[in-house]
C-alpha cells in the first residue's frame, strides 16, 4: 500500500515537472529576441509555478573576447523585498505567461521582478581561464553542473560572483548547444534557505538543455539580422535600415511628444582625395570616419552610412539646439583627426559639412526630415564647407 502511494506521488511530481518544462519551452518558442529568451529562462527558474528558486542569474560566453559576461539577474535581494515581490505576484495572480508578457511589453523586467543586483551582474566580465575565472570559468570549462554547499563554497570566498550573491548554497548549470557551452545559469535559495535538492538540480539541467539551444538560435538570428542591416565597409547601419528606423523613431517621438533630430554629413572635396590617392585610400578614410562617428555618439543614437561618403545620425529625444552642439563637436573632432595624406586636399585638412533638422519643427515624416537636413547640408557647402547649418 505504502509502495503504491509513493509511486503515485512520484508520478504526480513527474507530471508536474513535465508540465512546467513544457510551458517554459513553449514560451521560449514565442520569440527570437535574446533578451526576451533570457528573461523567460530566468522567470522559469524562479517563478513559483516554475522551478521555484529564489534567485537566478544568467551568463553568456563571449568566445571572441574570451570572456564570460553577466547578462541578467532576477529575484529579491532581501527578505523584505521578497515579501513585497512575492505577495505582489500573488495578488496580481501573475502566472508565467503574465510575467513574460509584462516583460515583452515594457522591454525590461518591471519593478516586480527586477533585482537590485541586476546592474552589478550586467557589469561582470570574467576571463575564461581556469586560474583567474573562478566558479564561472570552472562551470564553462568543465561543462558539468556544479553544486556548491556550505563547505565547498568557502573555497571560493573571493569569487566576484559570490561576493555579490553572498549566498551559502549555489547551483551552477552550463547551457549547451551542440555540445558546446554557451552560457551558465546560477540559482540559489538565498531568502528561504531551502536546501537545493537532487530533484531541483535535475529539473534545472533539463531546462538548461532547452535554454542553451534557444539562446543559440536567437544569437544566430540576431547576427543574421545585424548583417542584413549593416554596411559591409563601415559596419554602420545601412541605407535600408536607416529609412526603417527613422520611421520607427519618428513614431516613437510622436507618441511620446519628444523631439528627434537628424544629422546629415558629407565629406568635403572627397573626390579630390580619391582622384589623388585612389579608391582604396578613400575607403580607408570612410572606415576611419565611421569609427569617429560611432565613438562620438551616444548609445541611443543610430549612426548610418546613407550612401557613398554621406552619413546620417538619428538622435532620439534630442532637440535642434542640443543637436547643433553635438554636430559642431563632431565637425571639430573630424577637423583635428590625423587622417593620412590629408594635406593633399585644397584646404590641407579633411573636413565635413553637416546639416541638421528636427522633428517636429522641420517635418513629421522621414522624407521631410531628410529633405530638411539635405537643404541645411547644401547651405553648409555653399557657405564654404567645414561647417554645420540647421
Ligand atoms: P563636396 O565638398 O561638394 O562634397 O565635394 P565632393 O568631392 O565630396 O563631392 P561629392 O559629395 O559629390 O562626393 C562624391 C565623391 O565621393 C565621388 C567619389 O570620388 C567619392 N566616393 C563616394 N562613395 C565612395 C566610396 O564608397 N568609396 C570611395 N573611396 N569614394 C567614394
Ligand atoms: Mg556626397
Ligand atoms: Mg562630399
Amino acid at each position: 500500500m505504502e509502495e503504491i502511494t509513493k509511486t503515485k506521488e512520484e508520478l504526480e511530481r513527474t507530471k508536474m515537472e513535465l508540465g512546467i518544462l513544457y510551458e517554459i519551452s513553449n514560451a521560449m518558442r514565442t520569440t527570437l529576441k535574446l533578451d526576451e529568451i533570457l528573461y523567460i529562462i530566468l522567470t522559469g527558474v524562479t517563478a513559483h509555478i516554475g522551478l521555484g528558486f529564489n534567485r537566478a542569474l544568467l551568463f553568456l560566453v563571449n568566445e571572441k573576447d574570451g570572456l564570460i559576461e553577466g547578462k541578467m539577474g532576477i529575484g529579491p535581494e532581501t527578505g523584505e523585498e521578497a515579501n513585497r515581490i512575492w505577495s505582489q505576484i500573488e495578488a496580481d495572480k501573475m502566472d508565467l505567461e503574465d510575467l513574460i508578457n509584462a516583460y515583452k511589453i515594457s522591454g525590461s523586467a518591471n519593478d516586480v521582478t527586477e533585482s537590485g543586483f541586476n546592474p552589478q551582474i550586467k557589469r561582470l566580465k570574467i576571463p575564461l581561464r581556469e586560474q583567474s575565472g573562478g566558479i564561472l570559468a570552472l562551470g564553462v570549462l568543465d561543462g558539468m553542473p556544479l553544486h556548491l554547499t556550505g563547505e565547498t563554497i568557502q573555497n571560493y570566498a573571493h569569487d566576484p560572483v559570490l561576493q555579490i550573491l553572498k549566498t551559502d548554497e549555489l547551483i551552477v548549470v552550463p547551457l549547451k548547444a551542440k555540445d558546446k557551452v554557451n552560457g551558465l545559469i546560477l540559482a540559489d535559495n538565498f531568502i528561504t534557505k531551502e536546501p537545493i535538492t537532487k530533484d531541483d538540480i535535475r529539473m534545472l539541467i533539463m531546462l538548461a538543455n532547452q535554454a542553451g539551444l534557444a539562446i543559440e538560435n536567437s544569437q544566430l538570428y540576431e547576427r543574421t539580422v545585424m548583417r542584413a542591416h549593416s554596411d559591409s565597409l563601415t559596419e554602420l547601419w545601412n541605407h535600408g535600415y536607416f529609412q526603417y528606423i527613422l520611421q520607427v523613431e519618428i513614431e516613437k517621438a510622436k507618441a511620446g511628444s519628444l523631439p528627434l533630430s537628424l544629422i546629415m554629413l558629407d565629406i568635403d572635396d572627397f573626390k579630390v582625395y580619391n582622384d589623388a590617392l585612389g579608391h582604396q585610400a578613400g575607403d580607408n578614410i570612410l572606415k576611419e570616419l565611421a569609427v569617429i562617428l560611432k565613438n562620438q555618439s551616444r548609445k541611443m543614437d543610430y549612426v548610418c552610412r546613407y550612401g557613398g561618403e554621406e552619413f546620417t545620425i538619428i538622435l532620439p529625444q534630442t532637440d535642434k539646439n542640443e543637436t547643433f552642439v553635438i554636430a559642431e563637436r563632431l565637425r571639430e573632432r573630424i577637423l583635428k583627426h590625423p587622417f593620412s595624406h590629408k594635406e593633399i586636399l585644397p584646404s590641407q585638412q579633411l573636413t565635413a559639412s553637416l546639416g541638421v533638422s528636427s522633428f517636429p519643427k522641420d517635418g513629421s515624416s522621414p522624407s521631410q526630415l531628410i529633405l530638411a537636413s539635405d537643404k541645411a547640408l547644401y547651405q553648409a557647402k555653399s557657405k564654404g564647407k567645414n561647417s554645420t547649418c540647421c
